[in-house]
């Protein structure tokens, strides 16, 4: 740890590669750090994407590759770590990793975040075959089919009404005996034609062949469906930043569409801030406009 850099980017997954794309571009010294070269990606997890502008189906894999392999040949460099901490002395960060430790005078923070596992058999395995945690992204492949949505906060009821409109046959359990979600939502859920809700019920076991094909509730009784969706909650990747930027309830890095979170020259970019809307495309806008935040910030430091 002999040099500041001006930028370090934590994470390359969407945000993070399209920051370095962009901080290559304006010629920034920055350094990447991603704990799995970019193969942690949430974007690896889904099969197809078909939502991205410009692709109208691309695996998940091959466009995070896209993505890396565009911010290789700008020679943006790229190291295999895992970042663990990151403080704040002397108007510069530090930043632990698990194996190496960098000074930079910003940080886009862009870790991601992690969708909420039931942690029950068949979940894992059957992960992208019946499994989804995005009905935005995966819905369309259950045209026509039937598909049980677990959970019953607003994501979970969001899901199931975005579902009855593509889907034959929408069930929905919670095991709760009420909705947790806003009002106006459950009572559009409610008024939908196709959609079972069942309160009180609780999954045991995800069951299948080569996809899914039933489950199995608590009590032992069994329904067939095409997929499942688990809305059971999100959680951010924020454990490096948590102690010194403002989160809210949910854990979310506080930051607007310009990525300035509570600490000055700390951004957060991609779905650790908070949004409204979770997607690749959102998360490569962030990333642009992050770089575009510390480009300003940098200019102001050589100012004063
Ligand atoms: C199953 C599934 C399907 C989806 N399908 C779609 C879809 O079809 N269309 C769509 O637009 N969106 C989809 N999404 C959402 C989309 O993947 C995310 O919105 C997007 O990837 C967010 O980008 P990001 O850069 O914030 O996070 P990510 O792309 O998840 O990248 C985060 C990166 O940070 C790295 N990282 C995490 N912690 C650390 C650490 N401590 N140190 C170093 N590196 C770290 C990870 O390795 C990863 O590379 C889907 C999500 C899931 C889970």
């Amino acid at each position: 740890m002999n040099k500041t850099y001006d930028l370090l980017i934590a994470g390359g997954g969407a945000a993070g590669l399209t920051a370095a794309v962009y901080a290559a571009r304006s010629g920034l010294d920055f350094v990447l750090v991603d704990i799995a070269s970019s193969m942690g990606s949430q974007i690896t997890q889904t099969e197809d994407v078909d939502n991205y502008t410009g692709f109208e189906k691309v695996s998940g894999l091959e466009l995070v590759q896209k993505f890396y392999k565009h911010a290789k040949a700008l020679n943006a460099p790229m190291v295999s770590d895992e970042v663990k901490l990151i403080t704040k002395q002397n108007g510069e960060f530090n930043v632990k990793c698990a194996e190496n430790e960098y000074r930079a005078k910003t940080v886009i923070f862009c870790a991601g975040a992690t969708h909420r596992e039931l942690g029950i058999k068949g979940e894992k395995e059957f992960l992208g075959r019946g499994v989804g945690y995005c009905a935005v992204c995966d819905g369309f492949f259950y045209r026509n089919k039937t598909v049980l949505v677990v959970g019953g906060g607003n994501t979970a009821v969001t899901d199931a009404l975005y579902l009855s409109k593509i889907c034959k046959k929408v069930m929905v359990i919670h095991r709760r005996n009420r909705f947790s979600a806003e009002n106006i939502i459950v009572k559009r859920l409610l008024e939908a034609e196709n959609v079972e809700i069942m309160f009180e019920t609780e999954l045991q076991e995800i069951l299948g062949e080569k996809s899914v094909n039933r489950v199995l509730l608590k009590g032992g009784r069994t329904l067939e469906t095409d997929g499942v969706f688990i809305a059971v909650g999100i959680v951010p990747r924020n454990e490096a930043v948590k102690d010194i930027a403002e989160t809210d309830n949910y854990g979310y890095v506080i930051a607007d569409e310009s990525g300035k979170t509570s600490v000055e020259g700390l951004y957060a970019a991609g779905d650790v801030r908070t949004k409204p809307l979770r997607q690749i495309i959102t998360a490569c806008s962030d990333g642009a406009n992050a770089v575009d935040s510390v480009n300003k910030y940098i200019d102001e430091l050589s100012v004063n």
